[in-house]
């Protein structure tokens, strides 16, 4: 096959671990007979710096193009970057919300899985047997708080700032199939959060979410609420299999999923639309306080490159020798500096290695 893909490196790390995802591919590919290419487009901070916008629209018309994207990470220090002077509808992340929207990508997938290898990271209380999690967050994407009327004026002297939450019932329903449809080929359990006690919208996502569910007996479903959820996160993520719910929730709920699994530098996330088209990235930011040093984690850039491959291009065999040679290399001993344990006693035995160092290990265990 010809995998042709766009690539967004984006700043801070982002070209660091999109380099190295790309090494891990084009090693794939060459185990399996496929030929790679990829075309690198702007957004982002950097594309603020050559076009004066966060997202040129040069960079929507050439990844609608492709079958996928594969993004690094955008966006600077808020406090010292020149990008944060501007008015927040010109800032790097006001890219990042436009291409989700102008890709029509509304389902946001997060797996959050406790590699056996770093589960002396996790900072969870250790349980009886040792921790063993494997969820996923689908993640309603392009609609919710974040898209709706906002305003802030000055109101009889007062200050007043207003965002506006609103969900329609086919927003609902084509993420709820997303996670039924996902949860059928994982072991089929979706739970969906909302704050149903208080919302309204919530209460509308319940409806058709269990309107949804009438199509997939297969599947067992629950409701739980936002604050309970991120409870039970903590408490017992083994219960959960896949975790249904809008956009801030989300967005807040798949951090949270993320820190339990001991790193932010190993989490990786797609984000959907009704095709098979996706934009891959790290659930990372761009990490401004290391960037250029050669010492972030690109795993999270190399797994994410891995759902590439199963959701956008049906390679079901790539995609699990990518996780198998991260396993690997994570067995072998191999750390990024995120990862090293600060014990002396708990890093013997372990190897210290840059960003392409990492690349270069997990590329060379690609079978
Ligand atoms: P961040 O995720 O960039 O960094 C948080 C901490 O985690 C930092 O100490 C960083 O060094 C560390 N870290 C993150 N990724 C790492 C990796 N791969 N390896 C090792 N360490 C890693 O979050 P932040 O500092 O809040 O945000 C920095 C910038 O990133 C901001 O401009 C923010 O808006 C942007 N951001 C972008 C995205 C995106 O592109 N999708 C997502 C989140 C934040």
């Amino acid at each position: 096959m010809n995998i042709d893909i766009a690539c967004i490196p984006g700043d801070g790390i982002g070209p660091e671990i999109v380099a190295e995802a790309k090494k891990v591919l084009e090693a794939v590919c060459r185990t399996y007979g496929h030929t790679i290419s990829f075309t690198d487009l702007y957004m982002g901070g950097c594309a603020i710096d050559r076009f004066g916008v966060p997202l040129p629209e040069e960079t929507v018309e050439t990844a609608k193009k492709k079958a996928a994207v594969l993004m690094g990470s955008i966006g600077g220090d808020a406090k010292t970057s020149p990008w944060y002077r501007l008015e927040p509808s010109k800032r790097p992340e006001a890219g990042l919300l436009a291409i989700r929207k102008a890709l029509g990508l509304y389902a946001n997938l997060r797996p959050a899985y406790l590699f056996q290898e770093l589960a002396d990271s996790c900072p969870l209380a250790a349980k009886e047997g040792g921790r063993k999690f494997d969820l996923v967050i689908v993640r309603e994407l392009t609609g919710g708080l974040y898209f709706g009327e906002r305003w802030t004026k000055t109101i009889d002297g007062v200050e007043t700032a207003v965002d506006t939450l609103k969900y329609n019932e086919n927003e609902i329903r084509r993420v709820a199939k997303t996670a039924f449809e996902i949860a059928q080929k994982r072991r089929k359990k979706v739970t969906s959060v909302d704050k149903a006690n208080v919302l309204d919208t919530s209460r509308l996502w319940r409806k058709v979410v269990h309107e949804v569910a009438e199509d997939f007996p297969d599947v067992e479903v629950s409701d739980m609420l936002v604050d309970n959820c991120a409870m039970q996160l903590v408490k017992d993520p083994e219960q959960f299999d896949v975790i249904l719910t809008e956009n801030m929730f989300g967005d807040i709920l798949s951090d949270e999923a993320s820190m339990i699994t001991g790193s932010i530098g190993m989490l990786s996330s797609a984000s959907l639309n009704e095709t098979s088209f996706g934009l891959y990235e790290p659930s990372h930011g761009s990490a401004p306080d290391i960037a250029g040093q050669n010492i972030a984690n690109p795993i999270a850039t190399v797994l994410s490159a891995a759902m590439m491959l199963r959701y956008s291009f049906g390679l079901t065999k790539e995609a699990a020798a990518i996780e198998a040679a991260v396993r690997k290399t994570l067995a072998d001993g191999f750390r990024s500096k995120d990862l090293m344990p600060r014990d002396p006693e708990e890093a013997k035995g372990l190897t210290e290695v840059s960003c392409s160092g990492m690349g270069d290990a997990i590329a060379a265990r690609i079978a």
